[in-house]
């Protein structure tokens, strides 16, 4: 097996903060031919622009004036509080002890986030224009507005187990009403699924003997990932299972991109260049981030999965 070899090499070139690699082919079965570089590389549309939406200035001057110079919320706010992220819940044990310093978050983003940026906010209360919409795992150690610093208004969002995309055959889904919402009505520009190192739930579906035999909803929701998992096994039986669950942990990001393509409102405005599909993956162990855009163009997925491309591969780290 070459791709392993390939995939590895590949990191390492990436890690050289190499920005833009350029495409490389995915053809079943032959997994990761090496990089055919490619002229063709669009920049991300701008990203994260602030909304800006009419907001009543009389409407924010009245809020402001409500808000006590330093409110007696906001006073108990010790100096070492005022850093989210200060205290631990995971430290924490009793019940209304997680409360408190939920509040002291809360009170403190009100503080030192909202009415600084009121403006901002009260904008956003009108309406929600998001650039992104971001698909990621429901772990608790993977947020996407921790590590990628998404604000309020930014991304909409959806988490589930192992950021999986049904395809559309498999029916409503949670996952599938927030992106028809996300593309038909938000118009969001960049759909990013997000997976990352060490996760249960590809470990799972990796672990799964027979779908068909479990009542299980956990199994049943990553029996999503299936084909990559066929992918994963056809390409890394020589592998330890770590190794194939570190692989399979991004092959199913890129076989969430394709499922996309299956629902028509997406391949749509994909083929118009009006969305952009990326994958992304984060390493918690080394805290490095990869990311990459699916090239439709290159791409061929008339057959579920048949095959993909991707480009403007970067390493961030
Ligand atoms: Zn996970």
């Amino acid at each position: 097996m070459v791709f392993p070899i390939i995939g590895y090499r590949m990191c390492s070139v990436l890690r050289s903060k190499v920005q833009s690699l350029g495409s490389y082919i995915h053809r079943d079965p032959w997994w990761c031919i090496p990089f055919v570089v490619s002229s063709r590389t669009r920049p991300l549309t701008k990203v994260m622009g602030w909304t800006k939406t009419y907001c009543g200035r009389a409407a924010i001057s009245s809020f402001k004036e409500q808000q006590p110079e330093d409110s007696s919320n906001c006073h108990r706010l010790s100096p070492e509080n005022k850093g989210l992220g200060v205290e631990k819940m995971a430290e924490t044990d009793a019940n209304q002890d997680l409360f408190d310093l939920m509040k002291k978050r809360f009170l403190s983003f009100k503080k030192h986030t909202y009415i600084k940026e009121l403006e901002h906010f009260q904008a956003l209360a009108e309406a929600q224009s998001p650039k992104f919409m971001v698909i990621a795992c429901a772990d608790s150690r993977v947020c996407p507005s921790n590590i990628l610093g998404f604000q309020p208004g930014d991304a909409f969002m959806i988490r589930n187990i192992a950021n999986l995309v049904p395809v559309m055959k498999n029916g409503p889904s949670e996952c599938n009403a927030a992106l028809e919402f996300a593309v038909t009505t938000l118009k969001v520009e960049n759909i990013l699924v997000i997976g990352h190192s060490s996760c249960a739930g590809i470990e799972t579906l990796m672990n799964m003997q027979d779908v068909q035999q479990t009542r299980n909803f956990i199994h049943k929701w990553v029996s999503n990932g299936e084909v990559a998992k066929l992918r994963t096994k056809a390409a890394t039986s020589h592998l330890s299972f770590d190794h194939q669950c570190r692989f399979c942990e991004k092959e199913s990001i890129n076989q969430s991109l394709v499922n996309m393509l299956s629902y028509p409102w997406i391949e749509d405005r994909v083929k118009r260049e009006l969305l952009c599909l990326h994958g992304g993956y984060y390493n918690f162990s080394n805290c490095s981030f990869e990311k990459w855009t699916l090239d439709f163009k290159e791409s061929n997925v008339t057959e579920e999965g048949k095959s993909y491309a991707v480009k403007e591969q970067e390493f961030w780290g």
